[in-house]
């Protein structure tokens, strides 16, 4: 699976539709000061269900529309979407027979998000899940490599390393759902006991 183009509108500095092409495996974002690189990499974060305002270096949500400059009013709707090769099928679940696979999300200043994956309505877990174990998305997110993240790698902690290579070797999916799974199975102790409770008051 191979990021192809970024779509953005209405998103930070983005105010006007604009696509970013990417022709290669490898690509590197470089210009002047300002200019918006680190706003196409909090995009890229955002579609992928970033949902921490502050890992998109905001205060709220909100601060991803567009909100004015001297030259332009603010926008009420900021949009981006991702579009991926995936004619080797390696971007999963009931997707992978899809050779390309679009994600979208969109924020109005209502606070309402939505996102769709090729063009169906999505949740923000699907969207998630999509894209646990690729590189893309999640904590680890190493198919992004911003400046210092090497520096960073270096010297991580042996945890934080590992769950870098959990994500590499497709594993960290498999946790996500084990800790899923195991919170599921916990209220429902909880509730078998609460039932046993009023049992027991009962009879
Ligand atoms: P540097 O090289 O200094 O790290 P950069 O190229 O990564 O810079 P960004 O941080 O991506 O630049 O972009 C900063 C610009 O984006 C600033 O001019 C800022 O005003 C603008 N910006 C950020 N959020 C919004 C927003 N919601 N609406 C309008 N402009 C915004």
């Amino acid at each position: 699976m191979r990021l192809t183009h970024i779509k953005l509108a209405g998103f930070k500095s983005f105010v006007d539709p604009t696509t970013l092409s990417l022709a290669s495996n490898l690509t590197g974002v470089v210009g002047p000061n300002g200019c918006g690189k680190s706003n196409v990499i909090d995009a890229v974060r955002w579609v992928t269900g970033e949902s921490n305002a502050r890992h998109l270096r905001g205060e709220a949500l909100e601060d991803v529309i567009f909100n004015g400059s001297n030259a332009r009013k603010p926008v009420g709707r900021a949009s981006v979407e991702l579009r991926f090769d995936n004619s080797q099928g390696k971007l999963g679940g009931e997707w992978a027979s899809y050779a390309e696979i679009s994600v979208r999300r969109e924020l109005t200043r209502d606070g309402a998000s939505k996102y769709t994956i090729n063009n169906t309505r999505a949740r923000r877990r699907d969207v998630v899940d999509l894209f646990l174990g690729t590189g893309l998305g999640g904590r680890s997110n190493y198919a992004v490599i911003e400046q210092g993240a090497v520096n960073r790698l270096i010297e991580a902690r042996p945890e934080d390393m590992r769950q870098v290579l959990e994500e590499a070797a497709g594993i960290s999916k498999y946790k996500a759902r084990r800790r899923e799974t195991e919170s599921r199975i916990r209220h429902t102790r909880e509730n078998l006991d609460r039932l046993n409770d009023l049992i027991g008051e009962i009879t």
